[in-house]
């Protein structure tokens, strides 16, 4: 898409959305020129689902914003996601956090982390079951290097909004239960929910973190 359109999506969604929601652009598959013409728009936060793509367009884009890791992170990519992102939103086993925890270490980083839910509770998805939740904040709590700072949700494809609706009510009971525990070293700050057919309604129900990508940079080709 061209970057003048681009500009005008950014602040026509930045416009909307109430001021305490906090817009992450997921760039996957958009070139360096598109995401800085997002960020010369007013974007603060770029999400990346891959370490790789993050690295090569992090290089290319000499502007300050936040680097976020909104996709499935692969064990073996924990290093290299240590050193690129300002936050992992996806963060759901306690084996990947654990790596996570031990490169932060290495590189005497402290990373803010979300616990990705998986609440449309499809197997084979990555998040963690909504019922293993609370047991895998208190593992991920006790990791030195990490912060746990909120949870993060996909859903998952639903024709019927009502689907999606349930899916963000869920991950919002979540977050306020485990806001309510008081467990050492967890802040409640950030719910990351709903994408750009869905944003309304996540922020209806309670996100005030949202993850858009078609919505400013137009259709995926790729
Ligand atoms: C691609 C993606 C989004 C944004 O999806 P759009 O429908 O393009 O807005 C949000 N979150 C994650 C994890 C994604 O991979």
């Amino acid at each position: 898409m061209n970057t003048t359109q681009i500009a005008i999506n950014v602040r026509n969604v930045l416009a909307e959305l109430p001021s305490y929601v906090q817009l992450v652009a997921a760039a996957k598959t958009r070139s360096a020129e598109e995401v800085i013409a997002a960020i010369d728009a007013g974007v603060k936060i770029v999400g990346y689902n891959y370490v790789q793509e993050a690295a090569q367009i992090k290089a290319h884009v000499d502007r300050h914003v936040s680097w976020h890791m909104i996709g499935h992170l692969q064990r073996n990519k924990a290093k290299k996601a240590v050193e690129l992102f300002d936050m992992i939103e996806t963060i759901d086993s306690v084996e990947l956090a654990e790596h996570v925890n031990r490169h932060c270490e290495t590189a005497g980083k402290i990373m803010p982390v979300l616990i990705e839910i998986n609440s449309a509770r499809e197997t084979n998805k990555s998040g963690v079951m909504p019922e293993n939740t609370i047991k895998l904040v208190e593992q991920v709590a006790r990791l030195p290097q990490l912060r746990i700072k909120g949870l993060m949700t996909m859903g998952a494809f639903a024709a019927d909004p009502d689907d999606i609706r349930s899916y963000f009510k869920l991950t919002k009971q979540l977050f306020d239960d485990i806001g309510c525990r008081n467990i050492p070293d967890v802040c409640m700050e950030y719910l990351s929910m709903g994408m750009s057919d869905s944003y309304r309604i996540a922020i209806e129900e309670g996100a005030n973190m949202v993850r858009i990508g078609t919505a400013l940079f137009g259709a995926r080709y790729r």
